[in-house]
Order: structure tokens, then sequence, then C-alpha cells
């Protein structure tokens, strides 16, 4: 498959904004091979400019500190709860993308428990500012129903969405047929809809 973005996002800077707490780092990885991968991930879909990856985690979550996420060139961010958590990125995803970028293009990548979570604040970002959406959450999450899950499928960049485990390990996004299998999987399990 060709990378879809030969576009004038394949060299912009690409800030990732990783909820550590509910995308932890998988067993057998640590931060620098994550950051690692994740950065392979991305260049596989033609994503060549620089990375940036904040992590973002509980404040209890590393209780001998953030020393092997700084030794990774990352700067781990503690947060408190799930809704702390969540403002605190969209206010920094906000601030990186209106106060630092500007008019520039940009890619951002949420990885959060359940990103339709951030919604709200994709579709301000994207009214806002040039910005190509890449997300990734784990693979048991929580799936939304096809209905509820449009406005976020929308706004995702061609083959730009993961499951965390996936990325973490440097591998492909999910496929067309993966996603169909998803939503089909929801509808058979719980009759409930979301919405
Ligand atoms: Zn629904």
């Amino acid at each position: 498959m060709s990378p879809p973005t030969s576009s004038k996002y394949s060299e912009a800077k690409i800030g990732v904004f990783w909820d550590v707490k509910e995308c932890p780092i998988p067993t057998g990885l640590d931060p620098s091979s994550v950051y690692q991968n994740i950065k392979s991930a991305l260049a596989k879909k033609g994503y060549h400019g620089e990375v940036t990856i904040t992590p973002y985690c509980d404040r209890n979550q590393f209780p001998d500190g953030p020393d092997d996420f700084e030794s990774a060139g990352m700067k781990l961010v503690p947060a408190g709860d799930g809704t702390e958590r969540y403002r605190t990125m969209s206010h920094e995803i906000c601030f990186w993308l209106c106060l630092d970028r500007g008019d520039e293009y940009t890619n951002l990548m949420v990885i959060s428990g359940d990103n339709m979570d951030f919604l709200d604040a994709l579709e301000l970002f994207k009214r806002k500012s040039p910005v190509n959406v890449l997300l990734a959450q784990p693979e048991k999450a929580w799936r939304w129903c096809p209905k509820c899950r449009k406005p976020l499928e929308d706004l995702v960049a061609e083959s730009g969405e993961w499951f965390w485990e996936s990325l973490a390990a440097g591998g492909d996004s999910i496929t067309e047929t993966q996603r169909e299998e998803l939503l089909g999987n929801k509808k058979e399990e719980d009759d409930t809809d979301c919405c």
C-alpha cells in the first residue's frame, strides 16, 4: 500500500499526546522502544516530520520517577485521574496547536483509552488550524456504534487509526476490513445502542 501522506503533511511536525494510564507500555517494551516504534509506525505511513511525544500519567503510576521517559526523550506529565488527565491533554494540545504552531500544517496524534472523549476538542482544533488527525486506542477499548463514531471517523486521516498495541510495537494502522469487523462485532454483542 502506498503511503497516504504525499501531501503537505508528510514533512509537517507531529505532536503525539499519549495517555499512559489508559494506554500503558506493553509487556516487553520500555519508554525508549515505544518512542522509536511510534516514530517508525508513523514513518511507514509517510509521516517524516519531527515527532514530539508527550506522555500523561496518573500521579501514582510511576513511583520511581520519570527517569526512563526522560532518557528516552519524553517529558512525562503527571495529571491525576481520568477527567483531569483528559483536561490537561486537551489544554496542552490546544496550546501546542494554537500558540506553537500557528498556521503551519500539523499532524496531531491522540493516544487515549477512548478517543471519543476528544471528539469535541478535535472538531474545534480542526476548524481552527490545518491539522491532520491520527488516533490510537487499545484493541479492547469500548467501541461506539457506527452512528456515534461517524463524526470522529470524518475527522481522522486516511489509514490514520491504530490499535495502541500495534502502534506501540511499530505496527500497521487499522485496515478497512478490521474496522468493519469491529463495528460489526459491536452490533452483535450489544443491541442497546450507545446513542
Ligand atoms: Zn451510538
